[in-house]
């Protein structure tokens, strides 16, 4: 008999659950977004799959990236369409 077997299978679902969440800070995402957004913006491979993690679970750092995205682009005079598309598959 395993009284204790339900509440460590609660606990597993509970750290794979966890281990789904971004491992990457908000203060680590804010300090590598603008790498993230010339990289979107030149159509580069995808090289900082923690930070694509962060933005996929993080509605606020999304946001701010967005935002960052479409002022480089006007910035850079080019258009962001395809860059905010990588991003909306974040
Ligand atoms: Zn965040």
């Amino acid at each position: 008999m395993t009284p204790a077997r339900r509440v460590t299978t609660q606990e597993l679902l509970g750290r794979l659950t966890f281990s789904a969440e971004p491992w990457m800070s908000c203060d680590e995402c804010f300090e590598a977004v603008d790498g993230y957004v010339e990289m979107l913006l030149a159509e580069a491979p995808d090289s900082i799959p923690g930070l694509r993690a962060h933005l996929a679970a993080c509605s606020a750092c999304l946001e701010e990236c967005r935002s960052l995205l479409l002022l480089a682009a006007a910035d850079a005079g080019v258009d962001p369409g395809r860059a905010l598309e990588r991003l909306g598959n974040a």
